[in-house]
Parts: structure tokens; C-alpha cells; sequence
């Protein structure tokens, strides 16, 4: 059976850094395989979106990524990332309700955001906080707090009235300023009854974090006690999708599972990722090895390098690079058959490690199988310059690979 490998890998792009003597993650790290696929393929990059303000892209580098390559013009579509999330962790979420991310954080005494995902917090620990909420707020609207990852969660808001979701949440989305005020965007009553309903909320989750005993010893296990919620993202509808219900995807993350689900692939269990990377990377090969067999078209997501690239960490986006060359590309080197098979790997968006956040830069891409290969043989962005595929929109790419695949 041919098949179509799509893999994503988050944050893989970067910049050259002198930490890693002026070269970036992905060109410093040693990748057998996806050099392998690199000569007998094509490379070039992804663009995805081009947009330089810097607090668009914290919030918005990853929606538009995500959905440039699941096949829609990010320009043309007006959407946000909290309902996917709602849907891919199977929280009750109807188009009206108003869905919320929020990260647990911590704020000082002066009222300035120390950390917005309070140091670090384990799975565990987050949904301890959230169960805490859950019992002990003193809120009587129609609400629902869900956990995700870590300092992660989703609040969603009902009303029998309608909600606007032009609004502000509270996350200034750096640290060492105010938190925003909730507020609405345009003045329209549906957009100040959302604002005032997650102000209100808000206010009522922060009194049972500011006296909670679970704080007690967060300080000395080298945490910030979780003082506050951030908000963001607010989102009221989802957007469209093309439907893909003949591939199988591989998800780690919320907005990942929402997506599948959304456009209708077969979603293979993993459920939430591990505290260390690679145990995320095996589960992934072994979810990958005991299906190949029985699907053709595979969409897999790989988080870790996008990880360290957040926590500025070269050597460690390099490592996972290698680790992930060593496993799943691996794998992948055996079981591709390129006479028959379509491989392809890129990003949603690039996150230097230098810089320690999403940017616009153009993100490697490689095609490999049923394609005439190129001069390139190694994968990476200094060598992707010379590749055959030039510059390709993110929303085109799979378009393109169903083209080569049917060719
Ligand atoms: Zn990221």
C-alpha cells in the first residue's frame, strides 16, 4: 500500500547560533537519516505566515502553522485556537460557548507577572490545582475548568445570551509587566458580557489559588507558588476544514487532537506527553510501528525541539533532533519504499533557541519519494537554499503531496 508520511515537527527551524558554532539546531545535529531522505528528495522551505509583530506571533505563531498546513489560508480564516483545543481535549464545547486557555502563574507582591507558567508544573501537579478550583470557587455561572498539559487548562463559558469573543484575556504574554485587564475589543454587548463573565471568573479562580495549601512547598521544590490564571485566545467558533479521514494522525497536544478530530483522521492513542522527551518520541515510533501496516496516509506531530527552543536551549534542540533521526526517521529509512511512498517533513513555525520564541522565519521542508531528487543532500536551512522546492505556502504542501502521491 503506498503511503503518504506528513511529519511535523514543532519549532524545528531556527537560527545559527555561536553555541553551536554558528550553525542552527537542525544543521549542527548529526541526522543520518533525514540526510538520507534529503539526497534521494528535495528540499526548500515552508512559509506559513509572514507577519513580524511580536505579540502576534507568541499568540498566533502556532494557529497559523498548524492551519496553513492542514490546507487553509490562515489570511482567509478567521479563527482561534481555544475551541480546537476544547474539542481535542474533549471538553463540552458548542459554536457560541466561549472557550479560554489560561496557563497557572505567578504574580509578585507589586502585581507584575513573574512567571507565566509559575516555574514549572507537572502534569499532576496542574490537575491537583484545577480539582482545587473545581471544589472550592465560589462561582455560580455556567462554566467549565478542564486541565491539559502542565500550567496549562481551558475554561469555557456558556450563556444563554450571546458571547462576543473580541476580547482581551489576561495574559500580557511576556513576563515583568502588569497582567492585562479582560476587557472587549469592540464595544458590543455580546463582547462585554464575555468580558465581564471571564472577569468575574477570573477574579473567583485567583481567591482559591491565593489560598490554597497546595502552594505549600512549591518554593522549595524551586517552583513560584500559583498565585493567578492567565488568559488568552478566546474563541467562540471553529473554523473549516477539508475533511482528511483517509489518514491516521499521531497527536501529542490539544490543538493537535483538535485538528484531527475536526478534519476527520483516524487519531492514534497517544494521550498526554511525558515530562521527558524521548519517552514522547518512543511512544510515538511505537504507536507508528504497530500501525504502518494498516494505514496509508499518516500525519505525525513531534513536539520536542520547539520544547528547548522556548527554554533556549541549543544543545538540547540539537540532541532531540538526533534522537528523533535516530528513532522515528530510522524507522522510516527501513519501511519507505520511494518508488511508491510520499515523505515530507517541516514545521509549523520556527523557534530559535537563540531567541526563545516563535518566529517568522522561513521553516526547512523536505519532500523525498516519487520526487526527481535535488542537488541537496543534507537537511538543514543552509542547505535548503539550494534545494529544488524553493519557498512552498504551508497551505499548498498538502495539495502537493497528494499530487506527487497520485502521480
Ligand atoms: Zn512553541
Amino acid at each position: 500500500m503506498a503511503k503518504i508520511v506528513f511529519v511535523i515537527i514543532d519549532g524545528i527551524g531556527g537560527l545559527p547560533t555561536s553555541v553551536l558554532k554558528n550553525r542552527t539546531a537542525l544543521e549542527a545535529a548529526k541526522t543520518p537519516n533525514l540526510d538520507y531522505f534529503a539526497e534521494k528528495g528535495q528540499t526548500g522551505f515552508t512559509k506559513n505566515f509572514k507577519i513580524d509583530n511580536e505579540n502576534f506571533l507568541r499568540e498566533n505563531g502556532s494557529n497559523f502553522g498548524y492551519i496553513s498546513l492542514f490546507g487553509v489560508n490562515p489570511r482567509k480564516t478567521n479563527w482561534k485556537r481555544a475551541p480546537i483545543e476544547a474539542i481535542g481535549i474533549d471538553a463540552e464545547f458548542e459554536e457560541g460557548n466561549l472557550a479560554i486557555r489560561f496557563n497557572f502563574a505567578y504574580v509578585n507582591p507589586k502585581g507584575i507577572v513573574e512567571s507565566r507558567r509559575a516555574g514549572r508544573i507537572s502534569n499532576e501537579e496542574g490537575k491537583k490545582f484545577t480539582e482545587e478550583i473545581k471544589q472550592k470557587i465560589n462561582y455560580s455561572g455556567d462554566y467549565e475548568i478542564k486541565h491539559q498539559l502542565g500550567y496549562r487548562g481551558m475554561i469555557i463559558l456558556r450563556s444563554k445570551q450571546e458571547l462576543g469573543d473580541d476580547i482581551t484575556g489576561s495574559d500580557p504574554l511576556k513576563e515583568g509587566i502588569h497582567p492585562r485587564n479582560v476587557q472587549s475589543l469592540k464595544k458590543t454587548e455580546k463582547n462585554e458580557r464575555s468580558a465581564n463573565m471571564l472577569r468575574i471568573l477570573e477574579q473567583k479562580v485567583n481567591e482559591v489559588l491565593n489560598t490554597t495549601k497546595l502552594n505549600t512547598g512549591r518554593r522549595s521544590r524551586g517552583g513560584y507558588p500559583i498565585n493567578r490564571i492567565l488568559t488568552r485566545g478566546a474563541g467562540t467558533k471553529l473554523p473549516e476544514l477539508p475533511i482528511y479521514d483517509d489518514f491516521a494522525a499521531i497527536c501529542t497536544s490539544p490543538v493537535e487532537f483538535g485538528m484531527a478530530k475536526l478534519t476527520k483522521m483516524k487519531i492514534l492513542g497517544i494521550s498526554k506527553p511525558e515530562e521527558e522527551y524521548k519517552q514522547d518520541i518512543d511512544k510515538t515510533l511505537e504507536v507508528l510501528q504497530q500501525n504502518y501496516e494498516q494505514h496509508d496516509k499518516f500525519l505525525i506531530f513531534i513536539k520536542a525541539p520547539d520544547t528547548f527552543g522556548h527554554d533556549g536551549n541549543s544543545n538540547k534542540k540539537k540532541q532531540s533532533i538526533e534522537y528523533l533521526d535516530k528513532t522515528i526517521f530510522q524507522f522510516l529509512k527501513e519501511n519507505i519504499n520511494l518508488k511508491e511512498d510520499v515523505l515530507c517533513v517541516t514545521a509549523d513555525h520556527a523557534t530559535p533557541a537563540r531567541l526563545m520564541r516563535h518566529t517568522a522565519e522561513p521553516i526547512p521542508l523536505l519532500i523525498s519519494g516519487k520526487i526527481k531528487p535535488d542537488i541537496t543532500t543534507k537537511f538543514g536551512e543552509r542547505y535548503c537554499k539550494n534545494g529544488d522546492l524553493n519557498e512552498k505556502l504551508g497551505y499548498n504542501i498538502m495539495h502537493l503531496l497528494y499530487k506527487i502521491y497520485r502521480q
